[in-house]
């Protein structure tokens, strides 16, 4: 792959390589396109894959009766694109200079020039903010069941949320952790009717409504946590050797802020299927959407990503065609 840049204008790159930006590579590289996808590197929830590298079994991708794998999902769909040409990049793009004719991708010195860029940078998992959680990830303080659970055979576990991503979470850590306990803030669960019957049903799960977790005891792992009762103020101290954050997610856009238009929580906007407010920036998946924030949504956006892209490509070369500086 030619990585060194400057001169080399690519028609599109894809930042982000979840669902959404391999979709879009799939339907970019199949187009002739070449994209380049920059893919991510492993740095805290922030990975290569998105968000179903954190996941377990799959049930409602279709075409998988069987169900499948998120990690093996996501292996699957970026082979399929490499197999069309999309090249990837494992790094973190760092600065971004979308309104430039063309537009500039920096990672870390080394630049890169595009026509148009797809932004699919998705989402990351949300924290609770107190000093031990951040001192104890990796140690006993996880947000991903899938990478983490097996580390916690026949040991007591705390799952902090209250919707279908905790119910799922502690259903998976059921299979290692001798209890599962539940933390949730309200007494009403968030999550699905069928993930809270399939919760309810497992003997292994217990629940701690009402509840925060105050602060998470231990020096070099997790040895508790402390539950404060939002209604009493009480505090209780529960022995556990892990805890499992799931308690939402927020989207990646801080490299775009001044850039893309953003709603009030941060998510891209977009107009006329996958346009941004800069024309030839394009954005899709969880970086757009926080209502449906499903795998096969966003692999439907990257689809119409890349089309609005090569359509708008061609557009801009056609006679009398689109402008590249006006939607
Ligand atoms: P979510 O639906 O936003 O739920 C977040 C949960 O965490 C809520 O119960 C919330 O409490 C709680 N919470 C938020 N901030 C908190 C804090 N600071 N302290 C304590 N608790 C806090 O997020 P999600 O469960 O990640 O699900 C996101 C979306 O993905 C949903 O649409 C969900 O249906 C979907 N999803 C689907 C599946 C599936 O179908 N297999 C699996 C996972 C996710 P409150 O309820 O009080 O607000």
């Amino acid at each position: 792959m030619s990585t060194s840049g400057a001169d080399d204008v690519r028609e599109v790159i894809i930042i982000g390589s979840g669902p959404s930006g391999l979709t879009a590579a799939i339907y970019a590289a199949r187009a002739n396109l070449t994209p380049l996808v920059i893919e991510g590197e492993t740095v805290g929830t922030d990975q290569p894959g998105g968000q179903l590298m954190l996941t377990t079994e799959v049930e409602n991708f279709p075409g998988f009766i069987d169900g499948i794998m998120g990690p093996e999902l996501m292996a699957s769909m970026r082979a399929q694109a490499a197999r069309f040409g999309a090249e990837f990049l494992t790094r973190r793009v760092t600065r971004v200079d979308l309104r430039s004719s063309p537009k500039r991708v920096w990672v870390d010195d080394l630049e890169f020039l595009a026509r148009s860029v797809i932004v699919s940078t998705g989402a990351r998992a949300l924290m609770l903010g107190l000093e031990a959680e951040r001192r104890l990830m990796g140690y006993g303080v996880s947000t991903c069941a899938t990478c983490d659970g097996f580390f916690f055979r026949r040991r007591d576990i705390v799952v902090v949320g209250g919707g279908d991503s905790a119910l799922e979470e502690a259903s998976f850590l059921t299979k290692f952790g001798e209890t599962v306990t539940v933390v949730h803030r309200r007494k009403e669960l968030r999550a699905s009717k069928i993930m809270q019957d399939r919760a309810f049903a497992n003997p292994k799960i217990r629940f701690a409504f009402d509840s925060v977790v105050s602060d998470i005891v231990g020096d070099a792992k997790v040895e508790a946590v402390i539950l404060t009762n939002t209604v009493s103020g009480e505090t209780t101290t529960l022995p556990c050797a892990a805890v499992f954050v799931a308690i939402g997610h927020t989207p990646t856009t801080d490299l775009f802020v001044g850039h893309l238009d953003r709603d009030d929580n941060g998510y891209l906007l977009t107009h006329d299927g996958t346009r941004t407010n800069i024309p030839g920036v394009f954005a899709c998946g969880d970086v757009v959407d926080h209502t449906y924030r499903q795998a096969i949504t966003a692999a439907g956006m990257g689809c119409m990503a890349a089309i609005d892209a090569e359509r708008w490509l061609e557009s801009v070369d056609a006679p009398g065609g689109e402008s590249p500086t006006e939607w």
